[in-house]
């Protein structure tokens, strides 16, 4: 499964940061997913899950904000949202376009640690 090995990373990356901001839990981690990441979010939350098995991120929560994709027309001058992102046409003029502004991204955005009981919550 593809989507294990992308939460494996993910996880390991969350991990890291989290152990370096104290943490002794993780509770939340937000992530941005582009729609043309290649990712089938509900298998990167099927990955998560074995992922953050015996980690500080066991049974933390996972939040995937999906990324439009974005391309720039170079006809329009400006970047622009296609309807359909499998034929990406611009959708003022219909141009199609390979320069992909967004939408190809998997990123880690924020953590919600567990720094110590009397702390609970803190954003990184
Ligand atoms: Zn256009």
């Amino acid at each position: 499964m593809h989507e294990l090995s992308i939460a494996l990373s993910l996880v390991h990356l969350a991990q890291d940061a989290a152990l370096q901001a104290g943490a002794v839990q993780v509770k939340r981690v937000q992530i941005e997913v582009g729609a043309m990441a290649g990712v089938v979010p509900e298998a990167l939350e099927l990955g998560f899950t074995i992922a953050t098995r015996e980690t500080i991120l066991e049974s933390a929560e996972l939040r995937v904000t999906l990324v439009p994709v974005v391309v720039f027309c170079s006809p329009c001058g400006q970047e622009v949202e296609p309807t359909n992102s499998l034929s990406i046409c611009c959708p003022l003029c219909g141009t199609p376009s390979d320069d992909i502004r967004r939408g190809q991204e998997l990123d880690l955005v924020s953590l919600e640690i567990v720094e110590d009981p009397l702390n609970p919550e803190q954003p990184l």
